[in-house]
């Protein structure tokens, strides 16, 4: 059986980096593209066997995107005389959600969110689908769940996010039965640099926010990581078109003010 591969977005930091780490572990091949170059530099050290392909992209950035993959097919048939992608993880983007009040967001900062999630899940998508088409794969796309409900001055983000579901389950119609796409939905996930190294004294959450949870706790990267996984695998066979909130219950959860 040829081993799989996976294209992370957004692959070096936080939930992508974690992502690119389980699939690593469980045997996979990741390519894991991200703009940070210091980051990649850094997950390309922790990863020295030729299992992973780290590049620095801008996945904004249409021909930065042609290129990137242009190499990592190169990379594929030149060690692996392989072709063909198993998974596509759009993950990349701005992960702050706030733009401030609306009447004062620029059109240029407007655009710094679209651009990241939505053009960039759109131009890797179209790269990869030849690919993901003839071994059959998935796609999984990072959404969030302030595509489904907000906090106030999240508009440009809450758009990119919801734009992504719907850009779900279009694409779940569009590209079956060959490939499935979902969407998973975060809540509270804690990732940064108190998730990556203890480089701060206190993590990033208070108690009380852990304590709002029906879980009784915030999400961690390797919860996310594990649902891509998930929906990558067979056992997700008849998941298509759909979102997966991954947030501890707190979307189910009612909230009045006293
Ligand atoms: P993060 O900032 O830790 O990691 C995001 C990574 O994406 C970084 O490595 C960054 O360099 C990269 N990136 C950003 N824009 C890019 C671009 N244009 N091209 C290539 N790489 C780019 O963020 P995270 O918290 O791990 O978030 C990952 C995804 O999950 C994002 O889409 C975010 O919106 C979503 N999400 C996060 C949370 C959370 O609580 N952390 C909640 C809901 C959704």
């Amino acid at each position: 059986m040829t081993t799989p591969l996976a294209i992370i977005t957004g692959g070096a930091q936080g939930i992508g980096r974690a992502t690119t780490e389980l699939l690593l572990n469980e045997g996979w091949r990741v390519a894991a593209l991200d703009r940070d170059a210091e980051a990649v530099a850094e997950l390309d050290e922790a990863f020295p066997d030729a299992t992973l392909l780290a590049m620095v992209v801008d996945v904004s950035d249409e021909l930065q995107v042609k290129e990137a993959f242009h190499h990592l097919t190169g990379w594929q048939q030149e060690n692996y005389k392989t072709t063909g992608f198993d998974l596509l993880v759009n993950n990349a983007g701005l992960a702050d959600p706030e733009c401030g009040p609306i009447e004062n967001l620029s059109l240029k900062d407007w655009r710094r969110w679209q651009e990241s999630h939505l053009t960039g899940a759109f131009l890797c998508t179209r790269a990869a689908v030849p690919g993901l088409r003839e071994r059959r794969g998935a796609i999984v796309n990072i959404a969030s769940t302030r595509a489904l409900q907000s906090e106030p001055h999240c508009e440009s983000y809450a758009a990119a996010k919801g734009g992504l579901l719907s850009m779900t389950h279009a694409l779940a119609v569009s590209l079956g039965p060959e490939i499935r796409v979902n969407a998973i939905c975060p809540g509270w996930i804690e990732t940064g640099p108190w998730q990556k190294a203890q480089s701060r004294a206190e993590p990033e959450h208070r108690d009380i926010d852990r304590r709002q949870h029906p879980v009784g706790r915030i999400g961690e990267p390797a919860d996310v990581a594990a649902t891509v996984a998930f929906l990558a695998s067979d056992k997700a066979g008849f998941i298509t078109g759909q979102h997966i909130s991954v947030d501890g219950g707190m979307t189910k959860k009612m909230i009045y003010a006293d």
